[in-house]
């Protein structure tokens, strides 16, 4: 692929933008330095660095954030900034979007994406992937709550009990749960329904995707094709 038709794939702004980024001596390939905006560049493995920052080739843009509170889930947020500002304007460029959302204060996993076919892929119902959080709940846990989410409670706009894929007390206050759906406050109005109250939310797996212990709040990273495949 051409690397000035390259560069604006990736969000680099206009061609005419990107021809400049280019002569101007700003763009490597595979580490070495390249001023022809015409280069024909092979995309196997390849990764570009503009202004000393790399960037693996991507036909598609997926990657896990790190969701600190006081962001939304949203392209246009209401009451707080968007997560999509936490990211480069470049990957803004490429008109990603959450996978799902996660309340404003709500931290955790997030998967973020323009690959439409990934997105529907894992907010699909039918696919059930499962959703693990860790709630701070206001009242002590006990098994009569963790008893009542297993076998399923009834939420005020649904018709059928909705089920815990899994529940367990972890600490007096904190409660490990796992959905497969994905509404709106889930995890908070099912605690509620359970007699309890979420005080914090924090999410730690979707699938079998785990969040890296050595992301912090506000970071992110591209998925890796093994990522990928952990998320089925
Ligand atoms: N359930 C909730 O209640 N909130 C979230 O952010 C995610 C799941």
């Amino acid at each position: 692929m051409q690397l000035e038709r390259l560069l604006q794939k990736h969000g680099f702004g206009t061609r005419k933008g990107c021809r400049g980024l280019i002569r101007n001596e700003r763009v490597a390939v595979n580490g070495e330095l390249c001023d022809d905006p015409f280069a024909d560049i092979p995309t196997d493995n390849l990764v570009f660095t503009v202004d000393g920052v790399d960037w693996p080739y991507a036909e598609f843009a997926s990657l896990m954030l790190y969701k600190p509170a006081g962001y939304e889930c949203s392209r246009k947020p209401q009451h707080h900034p968007s997560v999509l500002e936490l990211l480069p304007v470049q990957l803004r460029e490429r008109e990603v979007q959450p996978i799902g959302r996660l309340d404003e204060d709500t931290t955790g996993l997030l998967l973020i994406t323009d690959d439409g076919q990934l997105n529907h892929q894992l907010s699909s119902a039918k696919r059930k992937v499962p959703k693990v959080y860790l709630a701070t709940t206001k009242h002590l846990l006990d098994q009569a709550q963790i008893d009542q989410l297993l076998a399923g409670v009834l939420l005020n706009d649904e018709p059928e009990p909705i089920a815990a894929a899994g529940a367990e007390i972890v600490g007096e206050n904190l409660l490990r749960l796992t959905v497969t759906e994905g509404k709106y406050h889930q995890v908070k109005r099912m605690v509620a329904a359970a007699g309890n109250r979420v005080e914090a939310l924090h999410r730690e797996a979707v699938g079998e995707l785990v969040l890296p212990a050595d992301l912090k709040p506000g970071e992110w990273r591209w998925l890796s094709a093994a990522d990928l495949q952990k998320l089925g």
